[in-house]
């Protein structure tokens, strides 16, 4: 007997007895694009988790929990508890521990594990790039180079800068930064995407002769990037972090083929 399907292609819940039940690790614009696309299938049941780091966090589409889950075990017990058929590793690129913790429990569970990763920057000509493979790394070329330095890598790990000495810093950050701040720092506060004019006026009127960066890819903050090009700007570039070797896609609608692969 030919398989009834719906028509984005997962079997209909005649012939499953439940939907496929998806956790998707969230906390990027791509996860939220994705909530919102999984909400909106038939024979998929989604929800999404948030760590819990901003105040007022742009929420998903769906079922929505938040919080950490008390590491690899905990999420086991979480993919146990909750009866989750797929997990969708949806966080930001430089987000390792909940991505090696997802591998781990569902590598445990035999539960499939599918990542959805935004290709990284690649440097184009005029850039000028120094990739530096971790933030203290990033310290120490930012005291070597010294002056006022644009710190555009959110606001986790901002203590690794606290040591340099004669430098002046601008962080921009969604939320304001609870960790140690070196002595002499300004903050902005705001959420992207940024305009490349916007960019340009924020770079010329801080005089900034040195970003830090972290690789994020995709297009909501690549317009300092631009700036930086333009201006002749060098950027400390901070290499990504391996994740885990799973199965990784790099678009949302990606996410819904391999899905529906699972379905089948
Ligand atoms: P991380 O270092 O990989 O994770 C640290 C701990 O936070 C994890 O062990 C886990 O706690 C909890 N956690 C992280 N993401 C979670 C999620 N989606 N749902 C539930 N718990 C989560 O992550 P991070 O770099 O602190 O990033 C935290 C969140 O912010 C991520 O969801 C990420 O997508 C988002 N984000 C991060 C960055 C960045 O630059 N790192 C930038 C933008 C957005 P337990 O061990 O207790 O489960």
């Amino acid at each position: 007997m030919a398989e009834e399907l719906t028509k984005e292609g997962f079997p209909s819940e005649a012939v499953r007895t439940h939907p496929l039940r998806v956790l998707l690790l969230g906390g990027t614009a791509e996860a939220t694009e994705l909530a919102r696309m999984l909400s909106l299938t038939a024979g998929i049941s989604v929800i999404s988790s948030l760590a819990g780091r901003l105040s007022h966090p742009q929420l998903p589409d769906g079922m929505v929990r938040v919080g950490g889950f008390g590491g690899a075990s905990g999420l086991e017990a979480y993919l146990r508890g909750e009866r989750i058929d797929v997990v969708v590793d949806a966080t930001h690129p430089y987000a390792a521990k909940i991505s090696s913790n997802a591998a781990l429990a569902c590598r445990s569970l035999s539960v499939p594990l599918i990542a959805l990763e935004r290709p990284q920057w690649e440097a184009q000509v005029g850039d000028c790039w120094r990739v530096m493979p971790n933030m203290g790394a990033a310290a120490m070329e930012v005291n070597r180079e010294g002056g006022r330095v644009f710190l555009s890598v959110g606001r986790q790990e901002l203590d690794a800068f606290c040591g340099s000495q004669k430098v002046w810093f601008l962080v921009r950050a969604i939320d304001a930064p609870s960790a140690k701040l070196p002595a002499d720092t300004v903050v902005i506060l705001k959420r992207g995407p940024f305009e490349l004019e916007n960019e340009l006026q924020m770079l010329r009127e801080n005089s900034i002769n040195l970003i830090v960066s972290k690789n994020s890819g995709g297009a909501a903050t690549y317009a300092k990037i631009e700036a930086a090009r333009m201006l002749r700007i060098p950027v400390v570039m901070i290499a990504r972090p391996f994740k885990h070797s799973g199965r990784t896609v790099s678009r949302p609608c990606d996410v819904l083929q391999e899905l529906a692969l699972i379905g089948e």
